[in-house]
C-alpha cells in the first residue's frame, strides 16, 4: 500500500454508522414504554412521566450497546439536554406544592393533572393518560384557532397553562398564592403568562375525564385569545359574543357539544339544550323576530345569559364561515377597546341590521333540524 493511501485511511474518522443490531441508528427504542405511550409522547414536546424513565430519561431511545455510535446518537444527546433543562425549570404549582406533578407540554400548552386518577366510564384513567388526552384535544383546537387567525405559536405571549387538581385544597392554594385571589371557584388568569386552575371534583367536572378535557379545551381557547397578538383581557370589553362564542365554537368543533359556561364565582348549573346547539338555535331564530344583535353586541363576557351563550356561538360560527379574514382584525380591535358596530362596518363591510339578516338567513339555510350525536370517546 502506498504511504499516501495509508495516511489517508488513518486520518478517516472512526465508523459512525451504527451496526446491524440497531439498524444503523446508533440507538434503540427504550423498552420501558408501550407502543401506546410512545404514540402519546410523539404528540408532545415534553412529558414529566417520560422524563422520569430511569433508562432513557424521556428520550425514548437509548445508546445501542453493540456499537460506538450512529447517525441518531448526537440527536439523542441534544434531546437529553433539552429534557434535563425542561425538568429543572419546574412549573409554578410544582414549586408551590413542593412535589413533582404530572406535566405535559405542547406547542401551545402546559397541562398539569395533579390527581391520582379520574373516571372514564367504568374505568379509571391515570393522570398521565388524562394529561395526554387533554393536551391532544386542546392542541387540535389551538391549531384550528391558529388557522382561523393566521397565527403561529410565536404570536402568543406565552404558553397557556391548564392546571387541574384532585385535591380542592391544592387548587385553593394556587388561587391564593399564585393568582393572588382568595376564591375557591375555578380561575382563569389572563395576561402575558395565561393560566387556569380548577378542582377536578368541582360541580360540572365531577372527576370525569371527559368533563375535564372539554373544560380544558374551552378554557384554553379563552386564554389563547387573551394572549394572541397582544396580551389583553377581553373580560372588560363589550366583546362577550366574540370571546364566549369562540370558546363554545371550538369546544363544539371537537366534541359536537358544549358543557362549559365559565361564569365567575357561581358555578354552572347552566345547560342550554344539553349543549347541542345548532338545531335549537335554528328554531329559536325562526320564532324570535325582534332584532337580537343590537343588544348582544353590547354585552360583556360575564353578562351573557345561557341562551345568549348559544347565540354568541352562532354569530361566531357565522363569522368563521362568511368572514374568516375578519377574525384577526376583530380580535385586535376589541383588544384596543373599539366598538363592535365600527369593527363590523370596517372589517365585515356591513351594518349591524344587514349582518343580522345575513346571519339569520345562513342559520335557516344551513343549520340541521337535529344535531349530530355528541362524541363519546377520547
Ligand atoms: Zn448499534
Ligand atoms: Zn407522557
Ligand atoms: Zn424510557
Ligand atoms: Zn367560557
Amino acid at each position: 500500500m502506498p504511504a499516501s493511501l495509508l495516511a489517508l485511511l488513518l486520518a478517516l474518522p472512526p465508523q459512525h454508522d451504527g451496526c446491524n443490531f440497531c439498524e444503523h441508528r446508533g440507538v434503540e427504542d427504550c423498552g420501558r414504554h408501550s407502543q401506546e405511550e410512545l404514540d402519546w409522547e410523539a404528540e408532545v414536546q415534553f412529558c414529566s412521566e417520560a422524563a422520569r424513565c430511569e433508562d432513557c430519561g424521556g428520550a425514548l431511545v437509548v445508546d445501542c450497546p453493540r456499537c460506538a455510535e450512529g447517525p441518531e446518537s448526537d440527536a439523542l444527546e441534544v434531546r437529553l439536554r433539552r429534557i434535563r433543562h425542561w425538568t429543572e425549570v419546574s412549573s409554578e404549582p410544582e414549586r408551590l406544592l413542593g412535589r413533582p406533578l404530572v406535566r405535559v407540554e405542547t406547542a401551545h400548552f402546559e397541562v398539569v393533572i395533579a390527581a391520582d386518577d379520574l373516571k372514564y366510564g367504568s374505568k379509571r384513567w391515570s393522570a398521565h393518560r388524562v394529561a395526554h388526552a387533554l393536551a391532544r384535544e386542546a392542541e387540535a383546537a389551538a391549531l384550528l384557532l391558529d388557522e382561523h387567525f393566521g397565527a403561529k405559536p410565536g404570536d402568543y405571549s406565552g404558553k397557556t397553562r391548564l392546571w387541574y387538581f384532585g385535591e380542592a385544597e391544592d387548587h385553593f392554594r394556587v388561587n391564593r398564592e399564585i393568582f393572588g385571589r382568595n376564591v375557591e371557584a375555578a380561575m382563569k388568569f389572563y395576561g402575558p403568562r395565561p393560566a387556569s386552575s380548577a378542582w377536578t371534583g368541582d360541580k360540572g367536572l365531577e372527576d370525569e375525564v371527559m368533563a375535564v378535557v372539554m373544560n380544558g379545551v374551552h378554557v384554553g381557547i379563552h386564554l389563547l385569545l387573551s394572549s394572541l397578538f397582544r396580551p389583553e383581557w377581553l373580560q372588560d370589553k363589550k366583546a362577550g359574543w366574540f370571546d364566549v362564542g369562540a370558546a363554545h365554537f371550538y369546544e363544539i368543533e371537537r366534541f359536537r357539544r358544549t358543557a362549559t359556561y365559565c361564569l365567575d364565582e357561581a358555578n354552572t348549573d347552566l345547560d342550554w339544550k344539553q349543549g347541542k346547539w345548532r338545531a335549537p338555535i335554528r328554531s329559536l331564530l325562526a320564532k324570535r323576530r325582534d332584532p337580537i344583535l343590537p343588544e348582544l353586541l353590547q354585552e360583556l363576557p360575564g353578562t351573557l345569559w345561557e341562551e345568549e351563550h348559544a347565540l354568541s356561538f352562532s354569530l361566531y360560527d357565522y363569522v368563521v364561515h362568511a368572514h374568516p379574514g375578519a377574525l384577526k382584525p376583530l380580535l385586535l380591535g376589541f383588544k384596543r377597546g373599539e366598538r363592535a358596530r365600527d369593527l363590523i362596518r370596517e372589517h365585515l363591510h356591513t351594518s349591524v341590521p344587514a349582518l343580522e339578516e345575513s346571519w339569520r338567513r345562513w342559520v335557516a339555510e344551513t343549520y340541521p333540524t337535529r344535531d349530530p350525536k355528541p362524541r363519546k370517546k377520547l
